[in-house]
C-alpha cells in the first residue's frame, strides 16, 4: 500500500492506494488509479506532479485511516507528518515510509469514476528496509476496507461466520472497518482470540476513533 501525495501550490494532500503499476522500464513509467472524488486527483491534473511513498507493513491503523479515510478538503493530513519536497516539488510522506518515487505525470486516461495517472520515475530512494505493507495483510490480518473511493470497494466486507458469539465479527457504523476476534487489533495492543465483549472499555476503532456504541453485529 501507498501514499500518493501531489499539490496545487501550497496547499498539499495525499491519499492511500493500494496498488501501484510499473508500465515500461526506460523510460521507468508507474501508474496509479484515482477516484475524481479525491482532491489529490485535481491536485495532480493542476501541478502534473506527484510521489508514491512505500508504506511499511507495521504502519499503524491510526494513520492508514488519516490518509485513507479522512478527506483532505476537511482536514490538512500533512500536519504532524514528517514530508520533504521532492526533485519535481511534489511532497513525499516520509512517515512510516520504506522508500518512495518522485514522478511527473506524462500521460492520464479518463476511466469514468477513476483517472489513471502515468508518471515518469525522476527521483527514488529506499529509506529503510523493511517490509511492505500489502492490502492482503492488511486487509484480512489487520482487518482493514477500502474507502469507498477505492476501486476495490464492493460494500463492507466479510460474510459472518455462522459461529459462536467469541467468534463474532463487528462493524464499525461510521468507517466500516471490521473486528475481528481473530485478529485482535495489534495497534492497540489486542492479543488475537479477544471477544468484541471483552476489549477494554475506552477502546475505540482504530481506523476513525469511533467508540464502541457505534458497532455492530456483522450479519
Ligand atoms: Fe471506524
Amino acid at each position: 500500500m501507498y501514499i500518493v501525495s501531489s499539490r496545487d501550490d501550497d496547499e498539499l494532500n495525499g491519499l492511500i492506494i493500494n496498488t501501484a503499476n510499473q508500465v515500461t522500464s526506460s523510460p521507468p513509467l508507474v501508474s496509479v488509479n484515482i477516484s475524481k472524488k479525491n482532491l489529490t486527483h485535481d491536485h495532480i491534473l493542476k501541478s502534473k506532479v506527484f510521489s508514491i511513498s512505500i508504506l511499511r507493513k507495521d504502519t499503524p491503523m491510526n494513520f492508514v485511516g488519516k490518509w485513507g479515510f479522512k478527506s483532505g478538503r476537511q482536514i490538512d493530513k500533512f500536519q504532524d507528518t514528517n514530508y520533504k519536497f521532492a526533485v519535481t516539488g511534489a511532497p513525499i510522506v516520509m512517515d512510516h515510509t520504506i522508500g518512495y518515487m518522485d514522478l511527473k505525470l506524462v500521460s492520464h486516461l479518463d476511466v469514468s469514476s477513476h483517472t489513471i495517472f502515468v508518471g515518469e520515475v525522476v527521483e527514488s530512494e529506499i529509506i529503510n528496509d523493511g517490509e511492505p505493507l500489502t492490502y492482503n495483510y492488511y486487509r484480512d490480518i489487520k482487518g482493514g476496507q477500502s474507502s469507498k473511493n477505492a476501486p476495490t470497494y464492493s460494500g463492507w466486507a466479510d460474510k459472518p461466520k455462522k459461529d459462536s458469539e467469541e467468534k463474532m465479527k463487528w462493524v464499525c457504523g461510521k468507517c466500516g472497518y471490521v473486528y475481528d476476534p481473530l485478529a485482535g487489533d495489534m495497534d492497540s495492543d489486542i492479543p488475537p482470540y479477544t471477544p468484541f465483549s471483552r476489549l477494554p472499555s475506552g477502546w475505540v476503532c482504530p481506523l476513525c476513533k469511533a467508540e464502541m456504541d457505534q458497532f455492530s453485529k456483522l450479519d
